[in-house]
């Protein structure tokens, strides 16, 4: 098992955050670097490295995760215009921290899912 990150010292109040959410499932927080107006990560309270480690036991969290999401974009008011939910996965997928975290983003028009500028690997 790869040890706990950050984000689990955020989710046990260890670290501060900008805190927007928790339950005995998930929390959500805003994202340190936002990259958008509305940026914010939902994680589930279990260390689950990333997607490729999730097993049944952890569809509760996971669908916690979606609800929460609606819930939050309601909240910031960006549910009208619409944002994406992104979940990056291992190395390829560019993961940075190794607990899986869904992102909220939005605020504005996110642009295309992907682009050729996205290819040049910078
Ligand atoms: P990913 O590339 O999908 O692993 O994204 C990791 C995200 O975590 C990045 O958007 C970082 O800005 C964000 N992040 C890293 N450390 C913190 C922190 N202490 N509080 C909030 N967000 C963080």
């Amino acid at each position: 098992m790869i040890e706990e990150t950050i984000f689990s010292k955020i989710i046990r109040k260890e670290l501060p955050s900008d805190m927007l959410y928790q339950d005995e499932l998930v929390t959500a927080f805003r994202d340190i670097n936002p990259q958008r107006p509305v940026h914010v990560l939902i994680v589930p309270n279990r260390h689950i490295p990333a997607v490729d480690d999730v097993t049944a036991d952890d569809e509760a969290a996971l669908g916690r995760m979606f609800s929460v999401a609606r819930k939050i974009a309601r909240e910031e008011g960006i549910s009208d215009d619409g944002y994406r939910l992104v979940v990056n996965c291992g190395e390829h997928g560019r993961q940075e921290v190794p607990h899986i975290h869904m992102h909220l983003l939005g605020g504005e028009d996110v642009g295309p899912m992907l682009s050729r500028k996205n290819r040049d690997h910078s």
